[in-house]
């Protein structure tokens, strides 16, 4: 197996500038996603590391080596896509072997091979049968059989599971990290599902307009957003903002919401001024008679372990995640608590991070 290096790396088509400077390190044995909406980027970084669009500029390492100009096939990368195409007239043992085959592999070195790759999948019931019988979950593991089979230095996923419904997806999104940790090879995974992200991989990259905003381990991008955009993207329902407008310089501990301090984690950067967004992810958000910052219930949404509630304030609309035992009435006052532990700053012109109790470890990429 091996390491991955980027180092700013950037692709334009025309004019349109599709990746911008990237630059990440995904370790030996090391599952990365790539993770953000439709068009921004993910499938093009992909590309190019597998050796299948050349770069405008930057460099790709594998294993130390560099290989920006290496072709696709020079390259010991096993890519597997969306819409895998399995030979409908062979069955999956020889679907699995082909990759072998074509590389003039002895056949008993091929059938050993098969047999431990189907093993692995746990598809070994299912060798001697025709691929075009088989339901989705099975044609997926076949696909990512022909792809281990070849035992290459890493994988590139392209939302492997898209295909698939939500179910099977589940158990694939299982499966995919069972696999990962039994073979432990460098997987770069694409998609634009956050769940799939934070179970699968070790570190994200959240990717937004061909930039990556941060990079970072699931916990890190989760509680420690080193920008609004991170902070939307992950978590459901995202984190809540209440902008206002202030001057705060370093070492400041409150700001004023609707006229009531509120304490904040400290300031850590010389100025920070304009339109600011105090950020508070729904579960770190309380209800307390006896806090003054105020709002109105909006309305509730019911989820058996839990409830969202939505309430009024001044500063915007926010959802909280209390308890489900709790009934409100609509339009009823509550006060809410946050801790300033669990509490984020953004400058709202620039997007980023002024404060959060971690925001020192977040890293801007
Ligand atoms: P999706 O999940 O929709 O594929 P993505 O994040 O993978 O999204 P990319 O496929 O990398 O996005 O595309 C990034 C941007 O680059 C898009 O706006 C796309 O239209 C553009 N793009 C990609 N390939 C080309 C190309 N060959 N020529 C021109 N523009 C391209």
């Amino acid at each position: 197996m091996a390491d991955i290096r980027i180092e700013n790396l950037r692709k334009q088509f025309g004019s349109f500038v599709a990746v911008e400077d990237s630059s990440f390190v995904v370790d030996d044995g090391e599952f990365l996603a790539l993770l953000g909406p439709s068009g921004c980027g993910k499938t093009t970084t992909l590309r190019m590391i597998a050796g299948l669009e050349l770069p405008t500029s930057g460099r790709i390492y594998l294993d130390g080596e560099d290989v920006t100009f290496n072709r696709a096939s020079a390259r010991d990368i096993a890519f597997v896509f969306q819409l895998f195409a399995l030979y409908p007239h062979m069955n999956v043992r020889r679907n699995i072997g082909f990759p072998l085959l074509s590389q003039g592999m002895p056949k008993a070195e091929i059938r050993k091979r098969v047999q431990e790759t189907a093993h692995l999948l746990q598809i070994d019931h299912i060798l001697n049968k025709s691929v075009s019988g088989l339901a989705g979950g099975d044609r997926q593991r076949v696909a990512l059989g022909r792809a281990i089979v070849r035992r290459p230095k890493c994988f590139l996923m392209d939302e492997p599971l898209g295909t698939l419904d939500a179910e099977f997806r589940e158990v694939m999104v299982h499966e995919l990290r069972e696999l990962h940790n039994r073979i432990h090879a460098t997987t770069v995974y694409v998609t634009h599902d956050q769940h799939e992200a934070m179970a699968m991989a070790d570190k994200i990259a959240v990717m937004n307009h061909g930039v990556i905003e941060q990079f970072g381990t699931p916990q890190e991008i989760y509680s420690k957003p080193a920008t609004m955009y991170v902070a939307d993207f992950i978590g459901s329902p995202p984190m809540n903002f209440m902008r206002f407008t202030s001057r705060l310089q370093r070492g400041a501990r409150f700001v004023s919401l609707d006229g009531v301090d509120v304490a904040v984690p400290e300031i850590r950067q010389e100025m920070a001024e304009g339109e600011l967004a105090l950020g508070v992810r729904p579960e770190h958000i309380r209800f307390s008679d006896a806090s003054p910052l105020r709002g109105a219930i909006y309305g509730s949404e019911y989820l058996g372990t839990n409830q969202v509630v939505a309430v009024e304030t001044s500063s915007g609309m926010i959802k909280a995640r209390v308890p489900a035992n709790r009934s409100f009435r609509i339009g009823e006052t509550v006060g809410l608590e946050f801790n300033p532990a669990n509490l984020a700053l953004f400058d709202c012109k620039s997007g980023r991070a002024v404060a959060s109790s971690l925001y020192s470890e977040a890293k801007h990429v």
